[in-house]
């Protein structure tokens, strides 16, 4: 069900609203980015995500293909959300990082689908074999 999430970076300078079903799917991939970040994240379209404030305190991270612009708060380090563009995924994202997201119960976090994606290896259509550190 698509439900209206608020999210912050940890000093609240960066601030976000997105409309996301978190129950239709959520990802962990062990790409060397997620891995090392331990990123939890759920991709929407641009037109679901409206930033509320710190356009001016948010910086960027980009490497290899540049095609992921992994943003993180120049005063904290969080990272609540990224955006990119890939083709392969239906063109413009926005990525929200689900651990930056303040208005969701222990309960529903422990409750969330999530999908594995072996990135690492380049094949992020299938998990890992390995997945429980993810
Ligand atoms: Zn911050």
């Amino acid at each position: 069900m698509l439900k209206t999430y608020h999210g912050s970076c940890h000093c609240g300078a960066v601030r976000y609203e997105a409309d996301i079903d978190l129950q239709a799917e959520t990802h962990r991939c062990n790409c060397s980015f997620c891995a090392k970040a331990r990123n939890w994240g759920a991709t929407i379209k641009p037109s679901a995500f409206r930033q509320l404030a710190g356009e001016d305190a948010l910086t960027e991270y980009t490497f290899n293909s540049r095609s992921a612009r992994h943003l993180f708060c120049k005063h904290c380090g969080g990272r609540p959300f990224s955006r990119g563009d890939v083709p392969e995924i239906g063109g413009a994202y926005v990525s929200v990082n689900i651990a930056c997201i303040d208005d969701i119960s222990q309960e529903e976090l422990g409750r969330l689908p999530v999908k594995y994606m072996n990135g690492r290896d380049n094949d992020w259509w299938h998990a890992p074999a390995h997945t429980a550190h993810l």
